[in-house]
């Protein structure tokens, strides 16, 4: 598979450039842009498209965008954002961790069948195609619904070959259930990425995980609860272990999303995910990226992580 599923249509994989491997354009909830579009603040298309134009002057020339159904996927404003600032955009398919109880029962040949015609067919009534399959579990593990989830994109993986990438709660080792999951259903796991493992410094953990074969994504910056540096240490430290060939780092940053009421009933300006990251999706360039090159990481290095890491796994050829 060297073509690859954008928004905007099919991309050779070796058109994808630097790509970061875990952003959203936008995160709320399904339908509710078409409901209540209000919530998501005014000039929603130019103020993600102002946000991605500064990525693609800083040389981000694809980001995988990790939204889902149920985080309010809009595969149309997508494909604008993209058009408009020259920024591949690449989405997912599959499902985050809001399964709704009226799916409960679903099962999971269903909801790979479902998932399936999201990569060969294009998202309802859109031409727009999914690029990569995402499943997800959090502090609460792999509830039931979460686990049909889980393995609809293990099948949906078996039969497109597209990469699966993982939200996961690496505090808690949430990983090895769901490496586990995936070697029941047949996975090759170099084409699993366990996503948000740098919300944790424990190397020993995280060494486990890439010694199954699966890639990491490095995709909470500048994060909360772990500092960014303790971010980079972890990092660089798997580098120096001989993984530098299966690191994905990324910001996991989001550029639209509700803006809460304050207490006096105004509505603020900018959304406190913005303030603790005003450099967005330039975090990496601007900080990470000088950080680890003063570690001793080489300009090769670098390229591998950015480059040559992202266009293998997303071309399947992990
Ligand atoms: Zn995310």
């Amino acid at each position: 598979m060297s073509q690859i599923n954008s928004v905007l249509g099919p991309i050779q994989a070796e058109d994808l450039g630097f790509t970061l491997m875990h952003e959203h354009v936008m995160v709320c909830a399904s339908g509710l842009l078409q409901s209540y579009p209000d919530l998501m603040g005014p000039n929603r298309e130019q103020r993600a498209i102002a946000s991605l134009k500064k990525a693609k002057a800083a040389g981000i020339d694809t980001m995988v965008d990790a939204t889902t159904f149920d985080l309010g996927r809009s595969p149309e404003l997508l494909k604008t954002v993209s058009a408009a600032s020259g920024v591949n955009l690449i989405n997912v398919t599959g499902w985050w961790l809001d399964v709704p109880r009226f799916m409960w029962g679903v099962g999971a040949d269903q909801m790979a069948r479902e998932f399936i015609r999201d990569i060969q067919e294009g998202f309802r009534g859109t031409d727009v195609k999914a690029g990569m399959l995402k499943c997800a579990a959090d502090a609460d593990g792999v509830t039931a619904p979460l686990e049909t989830m889980a393995r609809a994109v293990a099948r949906a993986h078996l039969e497109t070959g597209l990469p699966i990438m993982v939200h996961s709660y690496p505090t808690g080792q949430v990983g090895r259930r769901q490496i586990k999951i995936f070697k029941e259903e047949g996975v090759d796991l170099t084409k699993v990425k366990i996503d948000h493992s740098n919300d944790t410094t424990d190397t020993e953990y995280l060494s486990w995980l890439l010694d199954q074969g699966v890639y990491l994504g490095l995709d909470r910056y500048p994060g909360r609860h772990v500092s960014p540096n303790m971010r980079t240490n972890t990092l660089k430290a798997l580098m120096d272990k001989g993984f530098t060939d299966r690191l994905c780092p990324s910001h996991d940053c989001i550029c639209l999303h509700i803006h809460n009421e304050l207490p006096d009933g105004s509505i603020p300006a900018d959304h406190d995910f913005t303030k603790a990251n005003p450099d967005q999706y330039l975090y990496m360039q601007r900080h990470v990226i000088p950080q680890l090159l003063e570690m001793g990481a080489s300009d090769a290095d670098i390229k591998t992580l950015f480059v040559h890491n992202p266009r293998r796994f997303l071309s399947g050829n992990s």
